[in-house]
């Protein structure tokens, strides 16, 4: 059962990247969602861009919740031990239909193919009306370029509703970028 926090679920990378710009970038979405607030769902790692953003987020008050398959688990050093909430799920799919249930926008981070993964499962699934939930990309030096021009390219080829591809809220900016996933005062 939901409450009235307005709750954002994070897709990003496990690895750090090659640059600091995307560690940091997590940890500036981080400090936001602790500064609004905001309940965070993710992944339920400690590493890479995934441990950045929630480090930082429960360093500014955040409630973080993540969600991670047993399997997932085993590999202890990789669990987030310090998290306001963690869920053992049976699956990549169960983890999926949870974050998604338990979330009222979604946000990918740069991140490798775990990410986009659970990105396009979401738009996938408001492409054929299963929700009507915004999803948004925080773009960081650049990262989504070639992903966004692929997806101008779907749309001008005729695979992809021009209207999806709309819908995708894109910024760089971390404060507009909540603000247009989680307006104020549209809590559930
Ligand atoms: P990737 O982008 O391939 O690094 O995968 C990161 C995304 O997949 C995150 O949003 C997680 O939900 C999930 N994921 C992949 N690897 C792990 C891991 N070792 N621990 C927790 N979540 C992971």
């Amino acid at each position: 059962m939901k409450d009235s926090q307005r709750t954002l679920c994070v897709f990003c990378g496990s690895a750090p990247g090659c640059d600091d710009v995307f560690t940091s970038a997590a940890r500036e979405l981080g400090a936001e969602l602790g500064h609004q607030h905001i309940r965070l769902v993710y992944g339920g790692a400690r590493m890479g861009v995934m441990g950045a953003l929630a480090d930082a987020a429960l360093a500014h008050g955040a409630h973080v919740v993540g969600i991670m398959p047993t399997a997932l688990m085993g590999r202890r050093e990789m669990t987030h031990t310090g998290l306001s909430e963690f869920i053992e799920v049976g699956c990549m799919a169960e983890r999926k239909a949870e974050m998604m249930a338990r979330s009222d926008a979604f946000c990918a981070l740069p991140g490798g193919m775990g990410t986009l993964d659970e990105l396009f499962e979401v738009l996938c699934r408001a492409a054929i009306g299963e929700h009507q939930k915004p999803s948004g990309l925080l773009e960081v030096g650049g990262y989504f370029a070639p992903l966004l021009a692929f997806f101008d390219n779907a749309t001008a080829q005729g695979f992809m509703r021009t209207s999806l591809r709309e819908e995708l809220i894109v910024s760089s900016n971390v404060q507009s970028l909540v603000h247009r996933l989680l307006p104020k005062g549209d809590a559930p």
